[in-house]
């Protein structure tokens, strides 16, 4: 039975219920963290279709993650039925695929473009600073891809970007950005960013396309408009047709959700603008507040309002549950990375044991991806099942991608970049001289790479020499084989069984001697098995009696290999987080604990959450430590990361870590510090082990965060090697020897006197007083920023 309008308000509050309802102008919701904003947009929608009568088809909904896309449609679906199908539901670059396949004649495209991602891109964009003779020294080519990347968010095409470069790096960047466009259609082919910014030019530029997306979505919903950068702030507005005046189409109805204190994604142009000026941008809307959190205890809560509270510029807002305080907080202070990895299995551990936490109630965060080895070392020997989310993905890896690029190339021929990369690989006598002779070649004819190797089948390639040429000819014949199997419907997994085969490169790595190689094959073998469920499972969705609502134009034939590919560029850390309800069959149930970097976790809960090394210099990163915006970001991470627990919160730092190579001591987290004390039960706050000087005793026995905060607050660490990760201005200076009243210049902390100092060796410390900057303790081995007067 479908539910009613009763049903569908029923359980939400009546801030909840204004919004659902609300019906005209844009409508703005803006509240922190599980206030039940993601709850709203999903019920506003079944509300649409169920009450007042609009068609599925007329909905756009723009999520974070394509699995957030997943389940909003499936909780749609559970409060209408299938209907919910028709609906677009996606992430903004989902979005924006669908949409240029369907318009890519009217932008000289081909419907089975390429879609480059970051590595791509850095290989195109390397391409082209090198035919552009730009020192690779000087402007290295993930700087550039990066600037590229800015101007795109910010909506700047090569031609604007030429004539406001400033300087000799802006105008570099403006040259290679040309050329890279350029190379790029060429490819047929749109990078990330392209996707977006292509999109919002196609509808500002042809008014009749733009008529044709308006008459048809009349309702545009988008959770997480804290992280939409410049760009798809652009398409949101000319998707609803706001300022759209003269064209006789009253607007969509829009409803965007937020919390601007939880915006995390600066480092990709979003801006919290966007949620902050909604209301001058447009000026009818509707803004309402939702001040009831529904997810955490009051004790998370008020923690998590402590710490966001230190943020400047912020809106103060209310925010209460009426839960109850619950558990405290658990603080753990650990010697070092291991010691805190063993104390957050064992902890999950006794939970599961006492019945009081499923595996799969639990998530442990870090800051970022490197920090997982050292807990799935001591879940592995413990035998606890745990998934890690992110890291070096699936997709990522190398014979992965070669195949992928095999892939695209038949798709899509003109594919440079991964024509390029393909073309020697597995080795078959097409050096790089023979390369840059053909891609000499393509400039000069102006035709594509593709259309120059068979020049050279055709022998109209100056300077190729014969044994190359022949080379040439017998890959592009088998390119031609493998691209008839794919043209006459060959299924995907069989496809790449036959590149697998043809080529020789399983032959390859099945005769190598190398242990990673056998692992390679693994990998390609799971590749073929992800291919073959992906054909099954969209044959289930062809069967499905609703089949002709999800096949919409400017969707790929299922299971097609542009379908294929399609799916394997937008898959996104978050897709493979492990369902929240018990996890997956026959493993009893209890499902895994998810590991997963803070950004991972953006909109989603667990019942148990541990936020483990919160140190300065890891968790606020150690960019952070010297910049206000920077530093303002990551408390709002520390926020994020906070308010995803329900019911218990840990937190845990360590002494010592070892993060490239060798052991880095971190003082505790300025995070830690803002915790209100009385919230936080400290399990441990003194060192056991001997060997760390009087690290901590300075504490002595008193309780609550201070004490174990109280040494070495603000002091930074050393790194390892001239490679500084921390990047210039870490001068090399190896094991700086001082005594107690030497005078020292800290690059950061300025002029100090050595009060104390500590071990010896690697673990020789000192204990400098910065005057106004404060007492640091720091290591003085490896690069320290710092000199003796
Ligand atoms: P975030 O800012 O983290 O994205 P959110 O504001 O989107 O959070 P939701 O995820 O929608 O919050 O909701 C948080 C939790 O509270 C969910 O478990 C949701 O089901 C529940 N919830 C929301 N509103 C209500 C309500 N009126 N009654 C009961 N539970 C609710
Ligand atoms: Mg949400």
């Amino acid at each position: 039975a479908r539910p009613g309008t009763a049903d569908l308000l029923e359980d939400l509050n009546p801030a909840q219920r204004e919004a659902v309802t609300h019906a005209g102008g844009p409508l703005l919701v803006v509240a922190g963290a599980g206030s039940g904003k993601t709850r709203v947009l999903t019920r506003r929608i079944a509300y649409l279709l169920g009450q007042r009568g609009v068609h599925p088809g007329e909905i756009m909904a723009i999520t974070f993650t394509n699995k957030a896309a997943a389940e909003m449609r499936e909780r749609v679906a559970a409060l209408v039925g299938k209907r919910a199908n028709a609906m677009w539901v996606s992430t903004f670059h989902s979005m924006c695929v669908r949409i240029l396949r369907r318009e890519a004649k009217t932008l000289d495209m081909s419907s089975s473009f390429s879609i480059y991602d970051s590595d791509d891109t850095k290989r195109l964009i390397t391409l082209v600073a090198r035919d552009l003779d730009i020192d690779p020294k000087k402007y290295a080519a993930r700087t550039l891809a990066v600037h590229i990347s800015n101007l795109k968010n910010e909506l700047v095409d090569p031609d604007e970007a030429a004539s406001k470069a400033a300087n000799d790096l802006e105008r570099r960047v403006a040259e290679v950005y040309t050329e890279y466009q350029r190379r790029l259609a060429s490819a047929n082919a749109f990078d990330f960013d392209d996707l977006i910014m292509r999109t919002v030019s196609l509808l500002q530029a042809f008014p009749d396309v733009a008529e044709y997306y308006r008459r048809r979505f009349r309702h545009v919903l988008v959770d997480e408009y804290q992280d939409t950068n410049h760009a798809q702030y652009t398409l949101v507005r000319v998707l609803a047709g706001t300022e759209a005046t003269d064209t006789g189409i009253e607007p969509a109805e829009l409803c965007v959700v937020g919390d601007a204190d939880q915006s995390i994604y600066a480092f990709r142009g979003a801006t919290i603008r966007n949620i902050e000026e909604f209301e001058r941008d447009f000026p009818n809307a509707h803004t309402i507040l939702l001040e009831q959190n529904y997810r955490s205890t009051q004790t998370i809560l008020s923690a998590a309002n402590a710490v966001i509270a230190r943020n400047p510029n912020r809106r103060a807002k209310r925010l209460w549950t009426d839960s109850g305080d619950g558990e405290k907080i658990v603080g753990y202070v650990s010697d070092n990375d291991h010691d805190e990895a063993a104390f957050v299995a064992g902890e999950i551990d006794s939970l599961a044991e006492k019945g009081e936490a499923d595996y799969s109630d639990v998530a442990v965060f870090y800051r970022t991806n490197n920090q997982s080895r050292v807990f799935e070392e001591i879940f592995i020997r413990l035998g606890l099942p745990y998934k890690v989310v992110g890291g070096v993905r699936f997709y990522e890896r190398r014979e992965v991608r070669d195949m992928i690029a095999y892939l695209r190339v038949l798709a899509n021929p003109d594919d440079t970049v991964s024509l390029r990369r393909i073309l020697n690989v597995p080795k078959r006598g097409i050096g790089d001289r023979a390369e840059a002779v053909v891609a000499t070649h393509a400039e000069r004819e102006r035709i594509s790479f593709w259309a120059a190797l068979r020049d050279a089948v055709e022998d109209k390639v100056a300077l190729l020499n014969p044994r190359s040429a022949k080379a040439i000819t017998g890959f592009v014949t088998l390119l031609d084989e493998l691209q008839e199997m794919a043209s006459s419907g060959t299924e995907v997994h069989d496809l790449l069984e036959a590149v697998l085969e043809r080529t020789g490169y399983r032959a390859e790595l099945e005769e190598s001697d190398d242990p990673q190689d056998a692992s390679r094959v693994e990998n390609l073998t799971e590749l073929v098995t992800v291919a073959r469920e992906f054909a099954e499972f969209t044959a289930e969705v062809t069967n499905d009696e609703n089949a002709e609502l999800v096949l919409d134009d400017g969707v790929p034939a299922p299971g097609s290999l542009p379908a294929f590919l399609e799916r394997v560029s937008l898959v996104a850390d978050a897709d493979s987080i492990p369902a929240a309800d018990g996890g997956e069959e026959g493993d009893g149930g209890a499902g895994v604990v998810t590991l997963m970097t803070v950004h991972t976790a953006k909109g989603l809960e667990y019942p148990v959450v541990f936020c483990t090394g919160w140190e300065d210099g890891v968790f606020p990163h150690m960019r952070a430590l010297g910049d206000p915006a920077e530093l303002a970001e990551e408390r709002r991470l520390a926020y994020v990361a906070i308010t995803r627990a329900r019911q218990r919160l840990y937190v845990s730092r360590a002494l010592t870590r070892s993060a490239w190579g060798q052991p880095q001591m971190n003082p505790a987290s300025r995070f830690l510090d803002e915790l209100p004390p009385d919230l936080v039960d400290w399990r441990r706050l003194e060192p056991s082990s001997p060997g760390f000087g009087n690290f901590g005793s300075s504490s002595g026995s008193s309780s609550g965060p201070r004490a174990a905060t109280t040494w070495g607050r603000r002091s930074s660490t050393s790194s390892t090697s001239s490679s500084s990760p921390f990047g210039k201005g870490w001068k090399e200076t190896v094991a700086l020897k001082l005594d107690v009243g030497d005078r020292v210049s800290h690059d950061k902390y300025g002029l100090g006197t050595v009060i104390s100092c500590d071990g010896i060796g690697p673990r020789a410390t000192a204990t400098i007083d910065f005057g106004a900057s404060g007492k640091v303790r720091l290591m003085l081995i490896g690069s320290v920023p710092m000199v003796k007067l």
